[in-house]
């Protein structure tokens, strides 16, 4: 008798953000059909890409390495035109607290003034095998940056962010609205295709 390979059981998440725990079950939920979304608790690797679509390699891979199982990361944040990108890829850490009515602060006290509020929420959606074969796919949704916080939903940066199309915050919809539409959305989304060929 020969040993037929295992099927997969159980994707890993790799992050701790439970606010993007809820919408990836949220958005992944239906899709995923008989495979359990468990939340990684293993060592945190150094994000030292440059890019939100590096970081998400590196957090699906360590998951993946850790685990044996197939891992899903996200990273994201926003973007802001008269910032140059930033916070970018720091969204997280901006104000150095970690806390996210400080970033909101720091990027109000920023953009105070400023006419060009352009901006972009960008989400990099990566997955890495046990085979050690990995896609990223990474989706932006466009804004701009508000004068003040409004709203009570969301996480991070929603109150201060108003989607293009619509006369109110990320933070002032409901949560289908924002899964709808959303840049974790359309990245995960993008992904899918390709994780369903290789998991079935
Ligand atoms: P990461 O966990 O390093 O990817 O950090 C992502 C950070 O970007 C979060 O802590 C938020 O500050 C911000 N961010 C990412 N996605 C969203 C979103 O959907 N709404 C608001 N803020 C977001």
């Amino acid at each position: 008798m020969t040993d037929a390979p295992a099927a997969a059981t159980a994707l890993v998440l790799a992050t701790h953000n439970p606010h993007k725990v809820d919408e990836l079950r949220r958005i992944l939920g239906a899709d995923l059909g008989s495979l359990e979304l468990v939340v990684y608790n293993g060592p945190e690797p150094i994000e030292d890409g440059v890019t939100f679509a590096e970081n998400a390699l590196i957090k699906a891979r360590a998951a993946a390495v850790h685990t044996g199982l197939a891992a899903l990361a996200d990273d994201s944040g926003i973007a802001v035109d008269a910032l140059g990108g930033a916070p970018g890829i720091h969204s997280a850490r901006y104000a150095g607290t970690r806390r996210s009515e400080d970033n909101v602060a720091l990027l109000l006290e920023r953009m105070r003034g400023v006419q060009d509020r352009r901006a972009v929420f960008v989400c990099a959606a990566a997955a890495v095998l046990p085979d050690g074969s990995e896609h990223v796919e990474v989706a932006e949704w466009p804004g701009e940056v508000l004068e003040q916080p409004a709203g009570g939903g969301g996480f991070g940066y929603d109150p201060v962010f108003r989607p293009d199309g619509l006369a109110v915050s990320s933070a002032e919809i409901s949560a289908a609205e924002k899964d709808a539409i959303s840049h974790r959305r359309q990245a995960f989304s993008a992904l899918l295709p390709w994780l369903r060929e290789r998991l079935g």
